[in-house]
């Protein structure tokens, strides 16, 4: 008898599977994959470590889960700075100072700010005659609305517009503004996306975080816990189940199913030492039928394991779907009828006192790795107390 059965052998069971079994507790890990580190596994083909599941980069404000992670990695000065491509106009991403000077030809902080603000004005003055009310009563309604109002219309058209109806399958227009709240201006010349206190890539990728994770414990791979062949013989060897597949597969979908947008990933060896100069660059186009193109070997900086530079490149081309029950689920879709259905399921999960079920799949929220890692260590914490 294990006291624990964990299914997934992502951040969030592995963290689970490694605290509990260094506190004397036996553990089995399930994953139905073929392969550990769910989402941010990586692979080695020719000396690059491709992101499988698409681009991964770790960063955090918290130096507790910074320091956690450095157990068991070196990590790397990687730093996030994509660039969109908008019909071959090349812009810094996230705004910033050279992304404005490379839309209007300003050089000054307070030029980019004068061309934000009189785009804003004159958009938000039409949109409240439009609808006929004050400026100071304009309240966006939709993505558009919201977009222009907070960083005008030139960089909403060229770098917002059509990715982000590309990302969601629907336009702007039909899109609630909550989606985006706020949106970065940086009046600097600073091209660092996260700008987080800690930042990085493990050198060798991400697999052997897992491998050291789950060193001395069992592991079980390609077991679907959820395959009625499986899923009573595996209740019955385990005291507890943390579950961190998706929560309405755990029951069933008996209340319903809760919706994803999905990501195919088409992944090219190509025989040249560089594509695109850089790890991560955007379409923002709508001709464009992908949102984004990884390079894989620049989160490495193009060097190998033994610090050799390598001849050939891996390149990933994103294109994001909507998703259909059986498919990888990428990201959750948290609108308002989502998010009751979520509720709903966490309720019957908070009751069960036999399983509980944690990582983003099992909470329906996107979670990047440092927040996933910090609620497994405070679950653990909480039941090794
Ligand atoms: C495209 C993409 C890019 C991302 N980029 C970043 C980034 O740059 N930085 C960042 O911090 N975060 C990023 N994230 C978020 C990151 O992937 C998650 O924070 C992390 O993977 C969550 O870990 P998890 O253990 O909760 O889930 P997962 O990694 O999804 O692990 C869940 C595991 O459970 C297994 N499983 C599910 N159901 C069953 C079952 N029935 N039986 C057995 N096993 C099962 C799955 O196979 C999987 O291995 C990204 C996510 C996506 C989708």
């Amino acid at each position: 008898m294990y006291d624990y059965l964990i299914v997934g052998a992502g951040f969030y069971g592995a963290v689970c599977a490694h605290e509990l079994h260094k506190a004397g507790k036996s553990v089995l890990v399930v994953d139905k994959r073929s392969h550990i580190g769910g989402n941010a596994y990586t692979e080695r083909t020719d000396g690059i470590n491709v992101h499988k599941y698409g681009a991964h980069i770790f960063h955090t404000n918290d130096k507790m889960v910074w320091d956690y992670v450095n157990q068991f990695a070196t990590f790397n000065r990687y730093t996030n700075s994509p660039v969109a491509n908008y019909h071959g106009e090349m812009y810094s991403l996230p705004f910033n100072m050279y992304t404005f000077n490379r839309m209007w030809g300003v050089i000054t902080p307070d030029e980019a700010r004068e061309r934000i603000d009189e785009q804003k004005r004159e958009y938000i003055e039409q949109a409240a005659a439009k609808k006929g009310v004050p400026v100071s009563e304009f309240e966006p309604e939709n993505l558009e609305e919201q977009a222009i109002s907070l960083v005008g219309t030139d960089i909403y058209e060229k770098l917002i517009k059509d990715y982000t109806m590309k990302q969601w399958g629907r336009p702007c227009t039909e899109l609630p503004a909550f989606i985006i709240r706020r949106l970065p201006v940086r009046l600097t010349y600073d091209n660092n996306y996260f700008n987080a206190l800690f930042q990085g890539i493990p050198t060798g990728g991400y697999t052997q975080i897992f491998e050291n994770l789950l060193e001395g414990i069992e592991v079980r791979l390609s077991t679907d816990y959820l395959d009625p062949a499986n899923r009573a013989s595996l209740n019955e060897i385990a005291e507890k189940v943390i579950y961190t597949g998706p929560i309405d597969a755990f029951y069933g979908y008996e209340l319903g199913t809760l919706e994803y947008r999905s990501v195919r990933f088409d992944t090219e060896k190509l025989d040249k030492p560089n594509f695109q100069g850089n790890a991560v660059v955007n379409y923002t186009d709508a001709d464009t039928p992908f949102t984004r193109i990884i390079e894989h070997k620049w989160f490495e900086f193009g060097l190998d394991e033994a610090g050799r530079e390598i001849p050939v490149t891996i390149i990933s081309r994103e294109y994001s779907h909507k998703w259909e029950p059986g498919e990888e689920s990428y990201y959750p879709v948290n609108d308002e009828k989502n998010s009751a259905l979520y509720a709903k399921y966490r309720e019957k999960a908070d009751s069960d006192t036999k399983v509980h079920i944690g990582g983003r799949l099992g909470e329906y929220r996107y979670y990047d790795m440092d927040t996933v890692i910090s609620r497994a260590l405070e679950y653990c914490q909480e039941v090794l107390k």
